[in-house]
Order: structure tokens, then sequence, then C-alpha cells
């Protein structure tokens, strides 16, 4: 394209909120066939609530609830402030040596205790989830709520639901997509369920769930290689990896700064639709020097 056409679409794209950070995006958005999303924040609201607190062997809601809130002091992400508000003016037990585990969940000693907070993978290495609490869990998680378990030592001693909302903008976002014979993907670390209920509830094609933060990155070269060109749309931490190794990186505004650095597109209001913008203002740009 030329610079003048370059300039268009660059201001185009500015009063729409698309910020395009360099020439480059713009020349290799047209040619996009693949739009591969991370979840939470980018198709869900990203701002989770605790729906469900089950107390097993004996343990009281109220007292896991605190000790819940009180590991995930050590930890910002979505699901830990979604179990801090739930514990919102209780008081709180002291734990140190917080541990995250990306992708997995959180580990403190607390009160002489070693706790966990996280997912089946994270807590089974070092504690019994017995098979009727993993049922109630894929229970759950099958209308699209996440699902944290608590241990205490080698025990469990409760489950918690937490339930994101798809942003209203998602559906339509989509259906723009796939008009443009866009093929639209979900990556997640989140559990199969809960993604395949959130991905059908979306419109997307396809979800490929429980993905370690470093496995996003690989799954995109895979589709690379069997000759997808892929934009990655992301807003979290985790996703500078695959923002980095998509063809082109869309970052969503309102996310981290790592996010925004990785990307080469910046949706400045957050909003989605304008992935299908994007595409268009390329394709326009590309036609119009042809
Ligand atoms: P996503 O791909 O949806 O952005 P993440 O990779 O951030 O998800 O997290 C994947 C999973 O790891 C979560 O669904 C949760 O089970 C677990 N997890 C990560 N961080 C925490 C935390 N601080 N507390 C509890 N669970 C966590
Ligand atoms: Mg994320």
């Amino acid at each position: 394209a030329t610079p003048a056409a370059i300039m268009v679409a660059v201001g185009k794209g500015a009063e729409k909120g698309v910020l395009f950070k360099n020439a480059e995006a713009l020349e290799t958005a047209h040619n996009v066939t693949m739009a591969v999303f991370d979840k939470t924040g980018t198709i869900t609201k990203g701002k989770p609530i605790v729906t469900d607190v089950i107390g097993w062997n004996g343990a009281k809601e109220e007292a896991i609830t605190r000790l819940a809130a009180a590991i995930e002091q050590g930890s910002a992400h979505p699901l830990a402030v979604a179990v801090k508000e739930r514990a919102a003016g209780m008081e709180l037990p002291t734990c140190t040596d917080f541990r995250t585990t990306v992708g997995g969940g959180i580990a403190a000693r607390c009160e002489n205790t070693n706790v966990r907070l996280g997912n089946l993978s994270f807590v089974q290495p070092v504690a019994m989830i017995p098979p009727n609490a993993i049922e109630l869990g894929e229970k759950l998680a099958s209308v699209g709520k996440t699902i944290v378990y608590l241990t205490i030592g080698r025990n469990l001693c409760g489950i918690f639901a937490i339930a994101d909302t798809l942003k209203e903008e998602t559906q339509e976002a989509m259906q723009k997509l796939h008009e443009l014979n866009i093929r639209t993907v979900i990556l997640t670390g989140d559990n199969k369920r809960a993604a395949a209920y959130i991905a059908q509830q979306a419109g997307v094609d396809e979800v490929v769930a429980e993905l370690m933060p470093g496995h996003k990155a690989e799954l995109i070269k895979s589709f690379q290689q069997g000759g997808e060109i892929v934009a990655m749309v992301g807003d979290g931490i985790n996703d500078a990896p695959a923002l980095a190794q998509a063809d082109l990186g869309i970052a969503v505004g309102g996310g981290t700064d790592v996010a925004i650095e990785s990307a080469q597109v910046v949706l400045v209001n957050g909003d989605i639709r304008n992935i299908s913008t994007t595409l268009r203002l390329s394709k326009a740009t590309i036609r119009n020097v042809k």
C-alpha cells in the first residue's frame, strides 16, 4: 500500500478505536484466515463472580471463604479478585510463602498448614480429590462455571464455582468474522466443559481448553504450519507469547501493558467487533493500490 493509503486507514482506524502500531500490521491484516481468542477478559467480561461455595469434609462455607480469600491475597488473577470479593468485610487468616502456578492456581502456608486453591491438575498432585467431588465439579462446569478446589494438606475442604459472562458484543463480533470467512477458535487454560459452554454461547467455531500459557503459542505455530494466517486476540500477561507468535497480535484495551506491548494492533475501547473493522480497513487499503 502507498504511504497515503496507509495514513488514511490509520486515521479511520483511530476514529473507530483501532490503533495500528505499525504499517506492517495493516498490510498483514487482510491476509488473516483465523482469529484465535483468549477467553477470560477477551470473550468474557473478565469480571467473574463466585456463584457456589461447597464445604467438604464438614468444612463450613464461611471458614473456607475466608481461607480461600486469604490465599488469593497473593494473586491478582480475575478468579482471585472474585474470591476476595466474596469475602469482603470478613477477617482473613494470615498466609505466607505464596507460590502461584500460571494456569494452575496458588499455594501458600496458612496457620501452619499447606493450602492450595486451583484447578484439578494443580491440587491433585498433593491432595486426594474424591470422585464425587470431581463429578460435582464437572456438573457445575457444564454450565460454563470455572471450578477451583481448596485443599489443606492432603485433604479437600472446599469447592468454588466462579462464573464469568460473555461480553454483550461477543456474538456479533463472531458473526462479523464469519461473514469474512474467518475461522474462530478459543484457546484457554480453563476446564474443557466450561470452555465448551462459553464457546457455544459465543458462536465460536472451535475451542482448545486446559492449555498451559506456553502451549497457546505452540498451538498457534501448528495452525500456521497448517497454512492459516493467524490473528491472536488477548488481554492478559499470559497471552504475550501467543500474541508475539501470531501473524497479527491484537490486544484488547484495558488489558495489561505486556499484552499491549506484544501486539501490533490495540482495540482501544476493548470492543472485539473492531477485529472485523481491522480486517476490512486492511482489505480496503490493499484494494485501493491494486
Ligand atoms: P484463561 O486462559 O481463561 O485466561 P488462565 O490461564 O489465566 O485462564 O488460568 C487457567 C486456570 O488456572 C483457571 O481456570 C484456574 O482453574 C487456574 N488458576 C489460575 N490462577 C488461579 C488463581 N489465582 N486462583 C485459582 N485458580 C487459578
Ligand atoms: Mg487470560
